[in-house]
């Protein structure tokens, strides 16, 4: 009765300890890559497709997802919701998508929150200044009188929306919108969604730098972000984000501008001068609970400034990297609440101890499984029990007659003292070799 009941703790105790370390089994990392909104790549990584879900149907749904985005807000089709509602005179209510409404009303709640700095109605000047969808290859400055008139048409306030049924109207015929720095955080959130939806759960999408975690990788870490150095001429990343369930995006003026007369203007308009952005301010890194929301407030920040930027994420406890140039160089400032692995490691550790006391109680047990194996049961240990050899019991005999196979040093220690002596003197000439 005795030894199976140690058998059975012993058992027990060795499942436990195996289960306390066992190492997650690597799952197979599916990647969905493709270009959309024109020239943007996209990349979706997905940690183990479920069951029922192919590749092929799990990049249906992405696709799925972007043309739609795309085939509503659109400025490069005429026949998208914010093309429609652009080209009309209209001052009435113009039916649009639910999601289009979605957008627009995200929109006009951060152009409120940043003062005006994020704008969708800066249309006209986003044209003006060839960023828009016909460009005219500027080769010089718009004058005084140009840009007055298409500041004339902009202000977040002539918009208005209504829920249902779903619709966006303006006061001013002129007005016009442009979603660019608003849609492609709102695409990574619905491929993020509707992954999950069809059962996925460890994913990330990343549609241009609109980056959306869901899950874990397949080792169990969080998901991690390499935030690009804003230098025009090396692809780079100096800081790394950590991303539970969140979105993050980035704006800066190095990749889209524009050089007249040697000086660069970036694609981030300021509404309230009509002209590109002029700050130090190279990027500005954003992490939200939403992509979408994070892609527009990176764009706000831009034009808001780094030490506006920080206190308004600051307000809305949004975590916030921005990148100024000094010179030729750049400084990083990060929000406190900016989560680098650093950090969550700290985090990590403080969750880890459980794990490493339960780990250590269960060895515990293991080791004394075994003891009282051997003690109670006069069990001999099963193994050669090698490191016993030099070891002795209260009547002076070796310990290895405790073990079921001992080893041949056990069995003849002499024949083994004489050439660790020697093994001892070899060891000493090749650590001076070392040297
Ligand atoms: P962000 O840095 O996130 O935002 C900058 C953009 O936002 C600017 O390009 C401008 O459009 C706008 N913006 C500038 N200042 C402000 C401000 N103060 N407030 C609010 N918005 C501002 N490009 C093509 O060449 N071909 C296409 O077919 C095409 N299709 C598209 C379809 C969709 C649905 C969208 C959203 C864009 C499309 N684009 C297309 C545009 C291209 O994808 C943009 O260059 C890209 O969206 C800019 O992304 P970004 O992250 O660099 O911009």
């Amino acid at each position: 009765m005795k030894t199976s009941i140690v058998r059975a703790g012993l058992q027990f105790a060795l499942a436990g300890f195996i289960a306390a370390f066992a190492v997650p089994a690597v799952r197979a990392q599916v990647e969905l890559t493709g270009t959309t909104m024109g020239p943007i790549r996209y990349s979706v990584k997905i940690e183990s497709l479920p069951d029922g879900l192919t590749r092929e149907a799990a990049h249906a749904i992405v696709e799925r997802e972007l043309k739609l985005v795309d085939g509503l807000m659109s400025t490069y089709r005429n026949d998208s919701d914010v093309s429609r509602f652009n080209q009309s005179a209209s001052t009435d209510w113009i039916d649009v998508q639910p999601e289009t409404y979605a957008v627009v009303a995200r929109a006009l709640e951060i152009s409120e929150l940043s003062g005006g700095a994020f704008d969708i109605t800066v249309a006209p000047l986003v044209n003006l200044w060839d960023f828009g969808p016909n460009p005219a290859d500027r080769t010089q400055k718009p004058n005084d009188q140009e840009i007055a008139d298409a500041r004339a048409r902009i202000g977040y306030q002539k918009i208005h929306v209504r829920a249902e049924p779903p619709a966006i109207r303006k006061d001013d015929p002129q007005v016009w919108i442009d979603l660019s720095a608003i849609a492609e955080g709102f695409a990574s959130d619905r491929v993020a969604a509707a992954l999950v939806e069809a059962g996925a759960q460890d994913i990330l999408v990343d549609i241009g730098g609109e980056i959306v975690a869901r899950g874990k990788k397949s080792d169990g870490q969080n998901w991690r972000i390499g935030i690009v150095w804003p230098s025009d001429n090396e692809l780079i990343s100096k800081e790394v984000a950590e991303l539970k369930e969140s979105g993050l995006a980035t704006s800066g003026d190095y990749r889209n501008f524009v050089i007249i007369d040697g000086v660069r203007y970036s694609h981030t308009i300021d509404p309230k001068t009509g002209y590109p952005i002029q700050d130090t301010l190279a990027s500005a890194t954003v992490i939200a609970p939403d992509c979408m929301t994070a892609d527009a407030m990176a764009t706000a920040v831009m034009v808001m400034g780094a030490h506006k930027g920080h206190l308004l994420c600051a307000q809305l406890q949004l975590p916030l990297l921005t990148y100024e140039r000094r010179g030729e160089e750049f400084v990083l400032r990060k929000s406190p609440d900016f989560p680098t692995p650093a950090n969550a490691v700290a985090a990590v550790n403080q969750n880890a101890w459980p794990v490493f006391v339960a780990a250590l109680v269960i060895f515990g047990l293991v080791v004394a499984g075994m003891a009282i194996g051997v003690i109670w049961g006069n069990r001999r240990i099963a193994g050669s029990c090698g490191g016993l050899a030099n070891m002795r019991d209260e009547q002076g005999n070796i310990a290895c007659a405790m073990c079921t196979r001992p080893s041949e040093e056990c069995r003849d220690p002499k024949k083994w003292q004489v050439d660790e002596e020697l093994e001892t003197e070899n060891d000493t000439e090749s650590s001076h070799d070392r040297y």
